[in-house]
């Protein structure tokens, strides 16, 4: 399989690694949306979370915290933002993987939140509710 990240975990690419351990891989993006701005990769290949598996998901969340404080620790950023983007057009590489994006003042990262709150009706909530619902039971 043609790969980018799996070429990184087996060292066939070059990368600034971060972190390793038997399942997980995490190594600088080559696009610093932020100084610090880190992937963290399952060594097994997954598209996506929609692939992912339940172990895998263990391992490479698991990892968020430490590494998380370590750039805390490293960079002194005010925050820190965690993405995966999945399934195209967001997401580009098709290894899942999860953005570790430390946050400084006027650093032009726009990820924010948009606050929908009194768009919405109970009936709406109890529709999105039943949607959800159903596809858990199928
Ligand atoms: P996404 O768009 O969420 O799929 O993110 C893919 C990320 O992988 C982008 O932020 C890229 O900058 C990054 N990327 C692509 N190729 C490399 C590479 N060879 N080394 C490090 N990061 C990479
Ligand atoms: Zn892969």
């Amino acid at each position: 399989m043609d790969c980018i990240f799996c070429k990184i975990i087996e060292g066939k690419i070059p990368s600034y690694k971060v972190y390793e351990d038997n399942q997980v891989y995490a190594f600088l993006d080559i696009s610093q949306g932020t100084r610090g701005h880190t992937l963290i990769v399952p060594k097994n290949h997954s598209n996506s979370v929609f692939d992912l598996s339940e172990e895998d998901a263990k391992a490479v969340f698991s990892i968020v915290p430490k590494l998380s404080n370590v750039l805390k620790k490293a960079f002194n950023p005010i925050g820190l933002n965690i993405i995966s983007n999945n399934e195209k057009p967001y997401q580009t590489v098709d290894h899942f993987h999860i953005h570790l994006l430390p946050r400084y003042k006027n650093d032009e990262l726009t990820l924010s939140m948009v606050n929908r709150m009194g768009e919405y009706q109970q009936i709406d909530y109890v529709d999105i509710l039943d949607a959800i619902k159903s596809a858990m039971k199928a």
